[in-house]
């Protein structure tokens, strides 16, 4: 067994850890798997993207509508999971704040184009990313589910709440009913089937999306949802559980940085400030302002430096190599939620809300 969630056709092969149903709570950060493999029978085996469906394996597969594939399977996954039950609204919202933070912090959209990360299937085969930030990976997962809760609230707002994904679904999935035989389509059939929803220059849509570059996420959908991106001192219980589950801190929008349990850093924000006194994957802290690391103590640390104003002292652990570094960050704990914002009506309460 693969150990992930793998999509098929008539029944998916979802791999995951032995206290998923027993331990529920511990577990909100993978809930979404099998609403997610779910989708997928409508969206990327019943309907493929035309250059995924070949006739042979001599023809290669592209994947040049994986945003679609993944990334509106992810938003399905994200949504059916909260209607279901599976995740409460709040675990949806807060959820739905840590994908936002990480594309927020996602520098690398500055020179790499959303729709190029399709090829890193091909081209990197989940290898790990020593820089994910910078290099980015198969955020057509991620920074799409981001697109398509976009496209949602757009068709709901200009539609007046009639019309939503929903729809759309309806229209481009729900077709040859029992039928097993896969149906291609391409970006124009996408772009048709949207119109057919809520007519709209979709075409120009996604592909600002999709080709355009810049700083900051796609956070259009969350403020027309009636909700804003903000970061406080304290981590959302699924924020918490998410870094219990990966037995790591996620330091990732204070000091730029995650570390394992032991200390170890496995991921670095690219000119962040822990990268900007040369921290890099596989650097050990030894100590924090002179005290022995432990995880506490560092969050202690940062929350300190910013009342006193003063800098993170640490000795690092190089290979054999051990330096001191100054991190001048004081901006103190900085975890993502998301807040009510706007008037009536919060188009985010009514996606994820059980439907009649
Ligand atoms: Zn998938």
């Amino acid at each position: 067994m693969g150990g992930i969630g793998l999509e098929h056709h008539q029944s998916s092969e979802n791999g995951v850890k032995p206290t998923y149903f027993t331990a529920w709570e511990e577990h909100a950060r993978g809930r979404d798997l099998l609403a997610h493999e779910y989708v997928h029978s409508w969206n990327g085996k019943f309907r493929r993207p035309a250059d995924l469906w070949t006739p042979d394996y001599n023809v290669p597969m592209r994947g040049s509508l994986l945003w679609v594939y993944e990334g509106q399977t992810q938003y399905w996954g994200k949504v059916l999971a909260a209607r279901a039950g599976f995740h409460s609204k709040q675990q949806a919202l807060d959820a739905l704040a840590y994908v936002a933070a990480i594309f927020d912090y996602r520098v690398g959209r500055e020179w790499r184009a959303l729709k190029d990360t399709t090829n890193d299937p091909v081209a990197s085969m989940r290898r790990p990313h020593p820089w994910r930030s910078w290099g980015r990976s198969e955020d057509y997962y991620s920074e799409g589910q981001l697109i398509w809760l976009d496209a949602d609230t757009l068709i709901r707002e200009m539609s007046g709440g009639e019309k939503s994904l929903d729809d759309f679904a309806r229209t481009f999935f729900g077709i040859n009913d029992g039928s097993f035989v896969p149906v291609t389509y391409t970006f124009d059939d996408v772009v048709e089937a949207l119109n057919s929803v809520q007519v709209y220059d979709w075409a120009t849509f996604l592909s600002d999306r999709l080709n355009g570059h810049g700083q900051g996420a796609p956070l259009d959908g969350i403020r027309r949802g009636g909700y804003e991106l903000v970061f406080t001192a304290t981590p959302s219980e699924y924020f918490a559980g998410s870094e219990a589950s990966r037995e790591e801190t996620d330091l990732t929008f204070s000091v730029g940085m995650v570390i394992s349990a032991e200390g170890v850093v496995t991921a670095v924000q690219w000119e962040g400030p822990a990268f900007n006194e040369g921290l890099t994957v596989g650097n050990e802290i030894i100590a924090i302002n002179e005290v022995a690391f432990d995880v506490d103590h560092l969050k202690r640390a940062i929350t300190g430096a910013k009342q006193a104003g003063a800098a993170i002292d640490m000795l690092i652990k190089d290979d054999d190599r051990y330096r001191t570094i100054s991190i001048e960050y004081r901006g103190g704990l900085r975890y993502p939620h998301l807040v009510r914002q706007g008037s009536e009506p919060a188009y985010l309460d009514l996606i994820f809300a059980p439907k009649d």
